[in-house]
């Protein structure tokens, strides 16, 4: 296909649309966890605890209930890949219901409006104590098209950080099998926020000082500007080449990370760090996750 000079391509690959500050308590709630963090016993008694459980039910939203939409062994392969991506956490999930969901809301119509067709759908279909996955189809087309221009966008999933207005993350059945998705979205769920964050507590500054106070409050996360910059990203080598701050730093974001938005790279898996390990666990030791947590 070709494109007019006057042509523009706008990639808009927002497949993750979480936002931190639409639930209003995220913030709260991220200060405990850090505050958490600080109480000097919680590392000490969490490396002797076992794994602890936590269960899943899995929400299939469609509009027509004859057939169950996504086969089972799409969603327990999901969860098997999540507790791998989840496995150096106290963490371990595992499918306790699923449920066909009668709706035809389709995942972008969630987020309109400032996100509160979710938290209608929230509250009518959130089970307490339970995390639920939804999984919705997308609206039929990803791009679209006028006499000038492209767009095209997916959103594969998005979750509120930390926050206690909600009890799910949301999956599109298109990403339902993407490992670094749902890794993401519940990576969000217990508290964390992507490498890139800057609007809940400001740009990194590369300053060791502040990296628990800036960006996503977590040291071992070095600054990352973000998907716009991906151009810059060297997929062959795993590495961010050739940008700086406006302090002369060099960017060396994680590629691999979990909570990035990059692309696999060649040959590496994505991971959790362990600071972002920490954040989860400690988040798990809070009310506001505790009630998620299977004891027996
Ligand atoms: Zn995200």
């Amino acid at each position: 296909m070709c494109l007019t000079a006057f042509s523009q391509v706008l990639e808009t690959k927002n497949w993750c649309l979480s936002r931190c500050d639409l639930a209003g308590d995220e913030r709260t709630n991220t200060e405990l966890v850090h505050l958490q963090l600080e109480n000097d016993s919680i590392s000490k008694h969490l490396a002797k605890r076992k794994k602890i459980k936590v269960p899943l039910r899995v929400g299939i939203i469609q509009t027509d209930t004859i057939d169950v939409e996504i086969p089972e062994l799409t969603i327990r392969k999901a969860i098997s890949e999540l507790n791998k991506s989840f496995s150096k956490t106290n963490l371990v999930f595992y499918l306790k219901r699923t449920d066909v969901i009668y709706s035809e809301l389709k995942l972008e119509d969630l987020s309109e409006d400032l996100y509160r067709p979710y938290d209608a759908f929230s509250f009518k279909y959130d089970l307490p104590n339970t995390i639920s996955i939804y999984i919705f189809d997308h609206r039929k087309e990803f791009c679209e098209r006028t006499s000038t221009t492209i767009s095209c966008g997916r959103t594969g999933g998005f979750s509120y950080i930390l926050s206690d207005l909600t009890s799910n993350i949301i999956m599109s059945r298109f990403d339902i099998s993407d490992i670094k998705i749902l890794a993401h979205e519940m990576g969000h769920f217990w508290g964390l926020y992507h490498t890139f964050e800057e609007s809940q507590y400001g740009r990194d500054d590369f300053n060791n000082d502040n990296c628990d106070q800036l960006g996503d409050r977590v040291c071992d996360t070095p600054p990352d500007p973000g998907p716009l910059y991906e151009i810059y990203v060297n997929y062959s080598d795993c590495e961010l080449l050739n940008f700086k701050h406006n302090n002369g730093r060099d960017y060396k974001p994680l590629i691999e990370n979990n909570m990035s938005y990059y692309k696999p790279c060649y040959m590496r898996e994505y991971s959790f760090t362990p600071g972002q390990i920490e954040i989860v666990n400690a988040a798990a030791t809070l009310p506001l996750r505790i009630k998620y947590l299977d004891f027996n």
